[in-house]
Order: structure tokens, then C-alpha cells, then sequence
């Protein structure tokens, strides 16, 4: 086929995480597809250059971006990277677009076709390509190893000779897919766990994996649009926080994972329900980078308040489990890929109106497509009055219908594993 897929080394240096596996280098290459890798793009995953090469790829350095018809990021490129392209290549990544207007606009300039693989919808034949899934999925595991690693007591109940080790009480707010995977893994390290949520479909899910499911009366079912949550009125919040505050001060560990799309992530433990929490306790507030559960938590640190209790705030959690995130988050980018592909003439096209591509494409063509950044990316002056370079409108409305938004990233810390932040 000729076209050439380019897969960068990560240029933000606190990105362990690679958008490619050996797996998915040995299916491009099955297509025709020429790979170059950059030089240790998958070292901070443990890919070594040779496994890619063995899978079919070529190792090369960053330049050569510019020969590539198709470059598969982690991360939305930045300025210079965006230089080295050439125009109409197709780059896929997690684009966090929200926020970041300007780079959407400077995106479209540069002539390239932008896909945010978070705006993949979540229909069924989309599965397999939803990163949103597969890396809430990791960090919802990932939450419960940071919190046992940082809890100084036993998990699993242990009956010795010595005494009675009680089991830890685990309590998950939140239970999407990365709270379902924390109750999963909690109770797999031997926790009582309870957990809670505002869409009522969640009470059986948390019971089949073996955990109580509290929810207050006052709050029959908040379930909004396409399976996600809707904000509380004043007095479902009211009635939330009475159901928490009575539960949380009997918990070892809370991991927060609540979110609403379109909308900072709800407040769901007050300074005060941490103050009733014994010395010890843990608190992991993964929706942190969207705001936070807990009041306290800061992002990418571990706080630890007067009365001992630690609330830890990383970033990228699933980047804290990079090898595995990255094989799940390269398999989505090739599901995706490869409903691009003609098989029989062995080529790569965009069709900017198949209903994945529309929901994904920011920018296209040299213009920014996506319905939802549009308006944003228009000259505000006419155009008579060209002089004036183009500035991006403010920032839009988060609200869309069918992709979730984004946080707006902060700075990123690293998320070294192993290291207390
Ligand atoms: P999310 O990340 O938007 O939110 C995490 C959880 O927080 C959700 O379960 C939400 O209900 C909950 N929440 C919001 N406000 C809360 C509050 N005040 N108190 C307690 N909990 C609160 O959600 P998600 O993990 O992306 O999943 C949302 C839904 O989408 C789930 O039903 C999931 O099964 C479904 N889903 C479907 C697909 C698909 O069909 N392809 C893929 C992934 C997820």
C-alpha cells in the first residue's frame, strides 16, 4: 500500500504510555502499511525497539513524522510537533480538545485530520475501541493497589495464631466502568467492600461482584443521557451527603471515581466526613484531574490531613500501569484503524461522514470539522477585515450530545510508579 503509519516516542516526558504494540505493528504491517517506530517509544511500557522490529516495524527517530500518512499518539501533538507533519496526515490520539481550543484551530492550520479517540461513541460495534473504557478500566484497578500500598494495615481478614487481622472496609463512590473495576479488585484483596452510585442500574452490577450497594431513598434514579449520570438536584445532594456521612467515618479506604459529563466532577466528601475518618485511612480520588471528589485532594499529590488521613490525587493513573495500558489503548486505536482500511486495495481513506469518524474528527481538510469546535475556530473578525489573524472564541460549552467531554488536563506531574507523590 505505500502509506506509512509513524508511531512517536511520547513527547510529553511524563507519558510512559505508547500507541503501539507488537500486536498491532504485525497487523499494520499485515496490511501493507509501512511502520516506523521512534527509537524507545515503548521503553517506558518495557517494548523494546526489537520487539517492535520483529513485529515488522522499522525503528526510526522523530523526523520522520514527516513521511507518515498516519501518526498514532497518546497525547494531542504539540506546536512542533505539529510542524514536522505533513498536511493531510492522520494523526489519532487522546486530543482533550475542551479547553484547548487554540490547538484544536492550530491542528486544522497545520492541515492534519485530528481524531479524539475519547469522542468515540459508546455504541456497541465501538467497543473495542474505546479508550475511555479501557483506561478507566486500569486506573480503577490501579486506585486500590495505590491505596493498599499506602494503607499500613492488612487487607484480607487474617485469622492467625497471633490473633484476628480484621478485613479492610472499602467503600467506592462512583461505579462505572473504573469503580466496578475497583470493586472487582478490592474484593479480590479480600476487602468488605461497599459502594455507591446515583444511576440505580449500578446496584445490580455492584452486587454481582459481590459488594453492598447504598443508596439513599430521597435518590430513586439520577441516570441521564446514554448511560451516564445527571447532576443532583440541591436536595438528592443534600440527601447523598446525610447516606455518606454516616457510612464513610467506619471506612479504611474511599476511592472516589464520580463523574458527570459535561460538569466539574461532584464535591461527594466534605473536609468534614474526612475529619470523621480514623487516622490511617486512605482516600484515592480518581476523578481529580476533573475537579476532584474530595474536598482536599489536590492533583498529582498525596495530602495527608491533621487527622492522618491520606488522600492520594495522581495523575494519569493508568499511565501509572503503562504496559498494560498500552497494549489496551493500541488495540483500540487499531479496531478504529482498520474500519479506515480497504482490504482489497489495501489503502487507508477517511469518509469524514461515517458515523465514527464524524463523532471523532476535530479537524479535517485544514479546518476544524467537529460540530462542537466549530464555532470556536471561526474568524471573529470579517472577512473583509483580514488583518487581524483569526483569534479561537471562548472556550465552549462542555455540553454535547453523545461525546464526553474531557477535563481541561493540569500540569502534569510525573506519575512514577513506586514513588509516593
Ligand atoms: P463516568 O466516568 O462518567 O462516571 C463514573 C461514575 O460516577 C458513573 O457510574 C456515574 O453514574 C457516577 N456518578 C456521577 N455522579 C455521582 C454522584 N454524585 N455520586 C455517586 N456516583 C456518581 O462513567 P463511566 O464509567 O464512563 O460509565 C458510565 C456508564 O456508561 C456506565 O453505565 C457504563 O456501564 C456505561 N458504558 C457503556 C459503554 C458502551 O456501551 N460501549 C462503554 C463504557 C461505559
Amino acid at each position: 500500500m505505500g502509506q506509512t503509519i509513524f508511531v512517536p516516542r511520547e513527547s510529553d516526558t511524563t507519558e510512559p504510555r505508547v500507541a503501539a504494540s507488537p500486536e498491532t505493528v504485525k497487523r499494520y504491517a499485515g496490511f501493507g502499511f509501512d511502520v516506523v517506530v521512534e527509537a524507545g517509544a515503548g521503553a517506558a511500557s518495557r517494548i523494546t525497539d526489537d520487539e517492535f522490529v520483529q513485529a515488522g516495524a522499522k525503528i526510526g527517530k522523530a523526523a520522520d513524522a514527516g513521511k507518515a500518512d498516519i501518526v498514532l499518539k497518546v497525547r494531542r501533538p504539540n506546536a512542533a510537533e505539529l510542524k514536522t507533519y505533513k498536511k493531510g496526515a492522520a494523526v489519532f490520539a487522546t486530543m482533550d480538545p475542551y479547553g484547548n481550543e487554540g490547538e484544536v484551530a492550530a491542528m486544522g492550520k497545520a492541515g492534519i485530520s485530528a481524531f479524539a479517540m475519547e469522542f468515540m461513541p459508546r455504541i456497541t460495534r465501538a467497543q473495542s475501541m474505546d479508550v475511555l473504557s479501557s483506561q478507566a478500566n486500569l486506573a480503577g484497578y490501579q486506585a486500590v493497589i495505590d491505596a493498599a500500598e499506602t494503607y499500613d494495615r492488612a487487607m484480607p481478614m487474617m485469622m492467625t495464631a497471633a490473633g484476628t487481622v480484621p478485613a479492610a472496609k472499602v467503600f467506592v463512590m462512583g461505579a462505572g466502568v473504573a469503580g466496578l473495576q475497583a470493586i472487582a479488585t478490592a474484593r479480590r484483596l479480600g476487602a468488605v467492600v461497599t459502594a455507591t452510585d446515583v444511576r440505580a442500574a449500578a446496584g445490580e452490577q455492584v452486587a454481582s461482584l459481590g459488594a453492598k450497594f447504598i443508596m439513599t431513598d430521597a435518590l430513586k434514579d439520577a441516570s441521564g443521557e446514554g448511560g451516564y449520570a445527571r447532576e443532583l438536584t440541591e436536595a438528592e445532594k443534600k440527601a447523598q451527603a446525610e447516606l455518606v456521612a454516616s457510612h464513610i467515618a467506619k471506612q479504611d479506604i474511599v476511592i472516589t471515581t464520580a463523574l458527570i459529563p459535561g460538569r466539574p466532577a461532584p464535591k461527594l466528601v466534605s473536609a468534614d466526613m474526612v475529619k470523621s475518618m480514623r487516622p490511617g485511612s486512605v482516600i484515592v480520588d480518581l476523578a481529580v484531574e476533573r475537579g476532584g471528589n474530595v474536598e482536599g485532594a489536590k492533583a498529582g499529590e498525596t495530602v495527608t490531613t491533621a487527622n492522618g488521613v491520606k488522600i492520594i490525587g495522581h495523575l494519569n493513573v493508568a499511565g501509572r500501569v503503562a504496559a498494560s495500558a498500552s497494549l489496551l489503548y493500541a488495540k483500540n486505536l487499531y479496531a478504529f484503524l482498520e474500519t479506515m482500511v480497504d482490504k482489497e486495495k489495501k489503502s487507508f481513506a477517511i469518509d469524514p461522514e461515517e458515523e465514527l469518524a464524524k463523532a471523532t474528527l476535530l479537524t479535517h481538510g485544514g479546518q476544524v470539522v467537529h460540530a462542537n469546535f466549530k464555532a470556536a475556530a471561526k474568524p471573529a473578525a470579517k472577512p473583509a477585515a483580514r488583518k487581524a489573524a483569526p483569534k479561537p472564541a471562548a472556550a465552549k460549552t462542555d455540553k454535547d450530545a453523545g461525546a464526553k467531554p474531557v477535563r481541561k488536563a493540569p500540569a502534569r506531574k510525573p506519575a512514577a510508579k513506586g514513588g509516593k507523590s
